[in-house]
């Protein structure tokens, strides 16, 4: 009977999933296997929360799998190795897994591919799984990806999408093969306690639940910092609970001005991913250099130190780092207030924000984190790389009333209304009593220092 391995990644579900499809068709046995494997870790992924979500998706698969007759196979070492490992136990012909745009990945791909075929087995690597359209799938005539995101969005709207495969009724693993013991959320220290739970079941309830009562609002709601009426998917996204073709396809079933601009915002994942495909460079250097000299030295880290404590005396910056701690999850509005204020106010280097973001965010993700810092701080594709967001005007705008700041900063939680953003307007004896701090310097000097480092004083 032949045998296949469905290698899992970045791709942590049963349904729509291309590769274990694949590995199924000739109706022989199957090992779904997932490799922890130290390098990844070293390569950034190890974040406390990240791991303890991934907890709850190896046991939500297992889970899965159990319920047709399978189980996942858990193995610990170097991918290759491991690969190579299990398929010489179970005399595997083919092994199947999702593509994927790190150089990290890519270079897991190749080394893999070499191994398996010097073994006289075949890799196949499978798109579409955990992007709706795959990189490279449209570009531009004259260059390998879009560096716009507005004709790429015209682009991929076009692209028509594969069906969505249905979940698996039986996986039979072969006897044989030993399994590590599955990791527990429990046993990961350092987690933010309001972390969300992973898993595909948990995934696909949120999806349902965002689809019924949620995404129709989305076009007017999605920068309510207070109302919080986001979809929260993005963790399912990274670790693939949820296949991104079906979250489209499912969206654009429901119909609507919502599900439209929601819609728009998950091809900024695939965007984004294709600008890494193509410049895997970008996740660590300037896709777009201005020659920034980036302060640093003693006032520099102190500054960085009061961004990351929350306490640069912005209320909405603070709220919105305090809410990346306690949740490991932070809004997009929020996320970028936080960046603009770190690159353009403070003008600090775009990847001291990228480093502490990717140390706490549940969805933290190579690709959009990275090149979401570098839209930002006007060293990626953003069309106008000089624009600063002024945390006042946005907090009036996107919390009006202040109920975000007052969830999140509890010294300020019994300052109400719209004060509660600028503080210092506050009698001294009332802000003293607060603790909180003064701001870390006046916007009007942060945006000085930016027009004269940008040389456009
Ligand atoms: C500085 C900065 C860092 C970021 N880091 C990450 C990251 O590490 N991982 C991550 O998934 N997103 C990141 N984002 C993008 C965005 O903030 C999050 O995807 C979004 O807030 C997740 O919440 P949601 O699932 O409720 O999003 P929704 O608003 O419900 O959007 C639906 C989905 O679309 C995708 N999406 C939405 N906005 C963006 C965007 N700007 N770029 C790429 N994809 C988007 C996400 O997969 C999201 O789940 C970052 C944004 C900024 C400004």
């Amino acid at each position: 009977m032949q045998t296949s391995i469905v290698v899992f990644t970045c791709d942590l579900r049963l349904s729509d999933h291309p590769p274990l499809r694949a590995a199924l068709h000739g109706g022989g046995r199957v090992v779904p296997l997932f490799v922890r494997d130290p390098a990844v870790d070293r390569a950034g992924f190890a974040a406390p929360n990240r791991l303890a979500f991934l907890a709850d998706c190896l046991r939500d698969l297992d889970t899965g799998l159990r319920k047709r007759g399978g189980r996942l196979v858990l193995r610990e070492g170097d991918t290759v190795t491991e690969v190579c490992r299990v398929a010489a136990e179970t005399d595997a012909d083919e092994v199947h897994m999702t593509g994927d745009t790190s150089a990290f990945a890519c270079v897991r791909e190749r080394r893999l591919r070499r191994a398996l075929e010097a073994d006289g087995r075949r890799l196949y690597v499978h798109d579409t799984v955990s992007t709706a359209v795959a990189p490279g799938a449209v570009a531009p005539v004259s260059s390998d990806h879009f560096a716009v995101f507005t004709p790429y969005y015209r682009r991929w709207s076009g692209q028509s999408l594969r069906d969505v495969l249905d979940t698996p009724r039986v996986i039979t693993v072969p006897d044989e093969v030993a399994s590590a013991p599955l990791p527990e959320r429990g046993e990961v220290s350092g987690v933010s306690p309001k972390l969300c739970a992973g898993g595909e079941t948990e995934g696909r309830r949120r999806f349902t639940a965002w689809l019924r009562s949620g995404v129709q609002t989305y076009e007017t709601r999605h920068d309510d910092l207070a109302g919080d009426a986001t979809s929260r998917l993005s963790p399912h996204l990274h670790f693939g609970t949820l296949s991104p073709v079906e979250v489209v396809r499912r969206a654009r079933e429901a119909g609507g001005v919502g599900a439209e601009a929601f819609v728009r915002q998950v091809a900024w994942r695939d965007f984004n991913r294709q600008v890494l495909a193509a410049r895997p460079d970008a996740a660590a250097r300037d896709y777009r250099t201005h020659r920034d000299q980036w302060r640093d030295g003693k006032d520099a880290e102190a500054d960085a130190e009061a961004w990351r404590e929350g306490r640069t005396g912005y209320p909405v910056v603070d709220a919105a780092m305090r809410q990346l701690r306690q949740e490991g999850w932070m809004h997009n509005r929020g996320r970028l207030l936080t960046a603009s204020f770190l690159t353009k106010t403070l003008y600090l280097d775009w990847r001291v924000g990228a480093r502490y973001f990717l140390g706490l965010l549940v969805d933290g993700d190579v690709a959009n984190n990275q090149l979401n810092w570098q839209w930002m701080a006007g060293t990626g594709t953003d069309t106008r790389p000089n624009r600063v967001l002024n945390p006042v005007i946005q907090a009036k705008r996107h919390d009006p009333d202040g109920a975000y700041v007052r969830r999140w900063v509890p010294e300020l939680a019994d300052i109400e209304g719209a004060v509660v953003h600028e503080p210092w307007k506050l009698p001294a004896r009332e802000l003293s009593g607060t603790g909180y701090p003064e701001p870390v310097v006046s916007l009007a000097e942060g945006l000085d220092r930016l027009k004269r480092a940008r040389g456009r004083a």
